[in-house]
């Protein structure tokens, strides 16, 4: 369940240490170590899934489970109103880092655009 070098799976089981907002059986959320806005907050799930590409029909409910913890911090950080983005990054070009699959529920100012425009 578990990748020994997967710095996340690290932070679900303590080994290095991470700022947790949110904890159930199956979904860990922590901050952010680089925060790109005043709330950035990760959510995971405990078990170990590389990335979008390697979801399985039987990881559908903890990627509800992810989509209500998302709701609720929201709401915790005051940010539910004002609005906020969640995010998936997947592969390369999506411009993922790191390869065990998170969402970043971002908030707290102004987003602007979902991506910066340029040419194709
Ligand atoms: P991504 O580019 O979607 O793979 O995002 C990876 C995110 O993980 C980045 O926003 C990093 O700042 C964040 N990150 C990396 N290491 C840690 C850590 N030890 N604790 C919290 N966030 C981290």
């Amino acid at each position: 369940m578990h990748s020994p070098d997967c710095i996340f799976c690290k932070i679900i089981a303590g080994t290095i240490p991470g700022q947790k907002v949110f904890e159930s059986d199956r979904v860990l959320a922590f901050r952010d170590i680089a925060p790109a806005a005043p709330v950035h907050i990760l959510i995971i799930p405990k078990k170990h899934i590389p990335s979008m590409n390697d979801l399985a029909a039987e990881d559908a409910a903890v990627i509800g489970e992810i989509m209500l913890a998302a709701q609720q911090l929201a709401r915790e950080e005051g940010i539910a109103e004002s609005g906020y983005r969640l995010i998936n990054n997947c592969g390369k070009e999506g411009g993922q880092v790191v390869y065990h699959i998170h969402f970043h529920l971002l908030g707290g100012r102004p987003l602007g655009e979902l991506l910066a425009r340029q040419a194709l």
